[in-house]
């Protein structure tokens, strides 16, 4: 009981803030290295039946918890809001995105269909199969606090997995909620389960020996360290990263519809998204002129407030030291040399005033030597970079440490197609401003934006959470031949 106590004195907390209002309005126990080692014991009794029940029985689960999303996406929705900032209809428009995923997941047992090839050998079949890898465990950040978790964990479950889920601690809600509705869908305890907590936890997820995979989203610097730490250890990992995505607007581009485009790509979700576009890169004088003059109004008359008010378009920062850094880069930007068009650091909210607040800021003429260019800001900052032709902007984007997406507004098909083809980033649009791949596609950037080699979701999630076995079957009959020395060979 002392002991007990002890224990209980000691757990360290974070505070949940409701960040329109900057109000702490709960928290959230981290979990120890013992609550994970207790969660990986849960999960690793549950998986023996787990990954022996048909994957068609485990798909079942899935339309029930697809079901029970769809009849719950308000609420998830304005839990998202509440923790995060987003606005409603944007929490929404995530909910949506991560329900299209376990719809996909509805349809693995498709995906775990091996092949099969009839006399490899005399009287020899082969045919492989994909096996789900034991105890798997996701960890997502703030941004997308439902969508995020929903990239990996139905995949990881219906393949046969037991997931543990570790999401972020400054709106860790949603997650609680998600593995409430598993539950009333029929999902066995111990095949999900959610710690909460920080480095912590995150530590104990890579250096526990029963847990064989790790998928992560996050910053850059966390992303390396989970993928050092976790490959370090024997486990499998993909850990994605960190983004600073480009927008191309070339001269015969329609400039409304690329100014608009930038528009909702850059302070849609105030610029928490990593696809994001957060440089707009103009494509000759005239081009960067023309879009900063429509740009102009539309940022200063954008409308920013409470996810609760249903007219704005744009919400609060996840916290008030983001909110300040994001500031910070407004003032180090002009510092560089750049020209500061639109300055959102004046902004209040009226009745919120105390939330982490800060309008929509454009930089022009920034060059890629500038700190505001090259570190990815992750806020409602958009900035400018003028080029002279087509061949230097995309020379810019393959000079930039990030690869995650980027687009190119054009009407010609050729530069259209040449650009999709010869870009090094892992996803691309061509007059779309946030190319996310949906549900039967995956998603994963390039260079420091993915470690790792396998892409999130879709076919490629198939094959992160499971893995291949080839069986080669033979069933001998007559007379037992002789020993042979020589390797098999098709002869
Ligand atoms: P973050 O890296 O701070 O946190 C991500 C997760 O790592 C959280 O669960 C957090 O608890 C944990 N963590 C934080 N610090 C840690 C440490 N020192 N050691 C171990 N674990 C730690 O990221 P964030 O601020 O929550 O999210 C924003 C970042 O995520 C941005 O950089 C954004 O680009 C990126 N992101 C990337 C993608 C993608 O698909 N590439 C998608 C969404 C967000």
């Amino acid at each position: 009981m002392k002991a007990q106590l002890k224990e209980n004195t000691m757990a360290r907390s974070g505070d949940i803030y409701n960040p329109a209002t900057g109000e702490v309005i709960s928290h959230v126990t981290f979990s120890t290295t013992a609550d994970v080692d207790a969660a990986v014991k849960k999960a690793k009794a549950a998986f023996p039946e787990w990954a022996d029940t048909p994957p068609m029985r485990r798909a079942r689960i899935m339309f029930r918890f697809v079901e029970l999303l769809n009849k719950n996406a308000a609420e998830i929705a304005r839990i998202v809001s509440t923790e995060h900032g987003k606005v409603q209809s944007d929490a929404e428009g995530e909910v949506q995105r991560g329900i299209e995923i376990v719809e996909f997941a509805c349809a693995i047992p498709n995906f775990l269909k091996g092949e099969y090839s009839d006399s490899v050998g005399t009287g020899v079949d082969s045919y492989s199969l994909r096996q789900p890898l034991g105890v798997v465990a996701g960890i997502t950040p703030f941004n997308f606090p439902a969508m995020v978790p929903m990239w990996m964990f139905p995949i990881a479950i219906t393949c046969g997995n037991c997931f543990i889920l570790k999401p972020s601690e400054r709106d860790p809600s949603a997650a609680d909620f998600l593995a409430k509705l598993l539950k009333e869908a029929g999902l066995p305890d111990g095949v999900f389960q959610v710690v909460h907590g920080d480095k912590e936890a995150v530590d104990a997820i890579l250096h526990h020996p029963d847990i064989s995979a790790v998928s992560f989203v996050g910053s850059t610097p966390i992303a390396e360290y989970v993928y050092k730490t976790g490959t370090e250890n024997g486990k499998r990992v993909q850990a994605l990263g960190g983004a600073k995505n480009h927008m191309i607007v070339m001269p015969d581009a329609d400039m409304d519809q690329a100014a608009s485009a930038l528009m909702g790509a850059a302070f849609g979700s105030a610029g928490e998204r990593c696809m994001a576009i957060s440089v707009a890169v103009a494509v000759t004088d005239q081009v960067g002129d023309k879009l900063v003059k429509t740009l102009k109004p539309l940022i200063e008359n954008l409308k920013v407030g409470p996810g609760t008010d249903a007219s704005a378009e744009m919400g609060p920062i996840i916290t008030k030291q983001q909110r300040d850094r994001i500031a910070g880069y407004v003032e180090t930007g002009a510092k560089e040399g750049a020209k500061v068009v639109v300055d959102g650091r004046k902004l209040t909210v009226k009745g919120h005033e105390n939330g982490f607040f800060i309008g929509g800021c454009l930089l022009d003429n920034v060059t890629a030597d500038m700190k505001v260019y090259r570190d990815e800001i992750f806020g409602p900052l958009l900035s400018v970079v003028r080029v002279k032709d087509y061949v230097e902007a995309v020379n810019l984007i393959h000079g930039h440490e990030y690869a995650n997406g980027t687009a190119i507004f054009t009407n010609d098909g050729r530069t259209a197609r040449n650009f999709a083809r010869d870009i090094h980033v892992g996803m691309v649009g061509i007059n779309v401003p946030i190319p996310v791949p949906v549900a039967m596609h995956s998603f994963g950037g390039w260079k420091r934006s993915l470690f790792g080699d396998v892409h999130m979701h879709g076919p490629e999630g198939v094959r992160f959470f499971t893995r291949l076995k080839t069986v080669s079957a033979r069933w001998p009959h007559g007379p037992a031949e002789g020993a042979d020395y020589h390797f098999p060979q098709n002869r």
